[in-house]
């Protein structure tokens, strides 16, 4: 019992905000303020440990993003800027983000940068974090926020991740607290088809829900594209489950039971003698089992091009500039 206590008994967090910025000039200074206020606020409530950041990954930009995040990290030491050589897409910038944190901070809080997800509830993954939890997953009450489109393919997705046998939390994004232990754990793993939010859960460790609601974006538009959506949807399942090869493979014993039976069905009409010229028919059966091997040979293409990048070992992310500034002075 003791034990339990002790290791529960924690003190105030340094805490580090990751805040992914693609093409973002229109939100980001309104974020850093937004950001910048309920750090101060949490300090003063005496919920996070001074020296305290919001740590900005700016994932190759094309707009004026990095300019103004150079600007804010200057005129406030609270603020750093972690700046990617590239664009290599959300999980890898929010991943870079924390491995960078990781090495100041106890706590890492991953956000979005354009104030969607409620930044009022630090106060409870915190709350959850002092009373004992490495990782807690902010999920999102409902999707009033979100057009037609995007409630229903994610609502299909979800559906569609749990049958294929994917780990993934329904309505949690990647806003989510991670302990300095977690984040530790996490840097142990080593592959390049990220998929966080199906991958953090089945690290284990004592972990809670936050729930939160969901506004509209602030400024400017989705990030998200349909392809980056529709990649981070198929790395969602293969880099979870392999359930799909065999569900290839039932697929393939139904088609051999099948062939059986028609097998013995033709051979009876030949014995019988009335083998009659059935054009539809083989037409038919050609087809579905070309469909079939072909579908088939895409998702096995699938993991194989999957295994083939994992294969390289190519670094996740490169990190081009970083701005990070001790409370006290020196720049580093
Ligand atoms: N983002 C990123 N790299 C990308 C695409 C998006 O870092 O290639 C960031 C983006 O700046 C934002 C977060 O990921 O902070 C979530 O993106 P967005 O809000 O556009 O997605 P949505 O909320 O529409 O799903
Ligand atoms: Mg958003």
């Amino acid at each position: 019992m003791e034990r339990i206590m002790a290791e529960t008994m924690r003190e105030i967090p340094i805490l580090y905000l990751v805040v992914p910025c693609y093409n973002e000039e229109e939100v980001v200074e309104k974020t850093a303020s937004v950001m910048g206020e309920k750090l101060a606020r949490l300090e003063r409530e005496e919920k996070i440990a001074k020296g305290s950041k919001v740590m900005f990954v700016n994932d190759g930009s094309k707009d004026k993003t990095l300019q103004l995040l150079h600007g804010i990290a200057a005129d406030d030491r609270r603020f750093s800027v972690v700046s990617l050589a590239g664009n290599y897409g959300h999980q890898s910038a929010i991943l870079a983000g924390m491995m960078t944190a990781r090495k100041h901070a106890d706590v890492v809080v991953t956000i979005d940068a354009d104030l969607q997800q409620d930044i009022e509830a630090l106060d409870s993954f915190l709350a959850c974090y002092m009373e004992g939890c490495e990782v807690v997953y902010g999920v999102r009450n409902d999707r009033h926020s979100d057009g037609f489109f995007k409630k229903a393919t994610a609502t299909a997705y979800y559906k569609l991740m749990h049958m294929l046998g994917s780990t993934v939390m329904t309505n949690h994004a990647d806003y989510r607290l991670m302990s300095k232990k977690a984040l530790d754990a996490l840097s142990e793993y080593h592959e390049a088809n990220l998929f966080l939010r199906g991958l953090i859960p089945t690290m284990g460790f004592p972990s809670d829900v936050v729930y939160f609601d969901v506004k509209a974006r602030e400024a400017g538009h989705s990030k998200y594209t349909f392809s980056k959506m529709m990649t981070l949807a198929l790395d969602g399942i293969t880099s979870m489950s392999v359930r799909p090869l065999r569900l290839i493979g039932g697929l393939g014993f139904l088609m051999f039971l099948f062939s059986i039976v028609m097998c013995v069905i033709g051979l009876v009409d030949w014995v019988r003698g009335n083998n009659v010229p059935g054009y539809t028919t083989t037409l038919i059966v050609s087809l579905i089992i070309g469909g079939i091997t072909l579908l088939s040979l895409g998702i096995i293409g699938e993991y194989v091009g999957k295994i083939y990048m994992e294969t390289k070992h190519r670094p996740r992310y490169i990190i081009d500039t970083l701005v990070w500034r001790e409370d006290d002075g020196e720049e580093r």
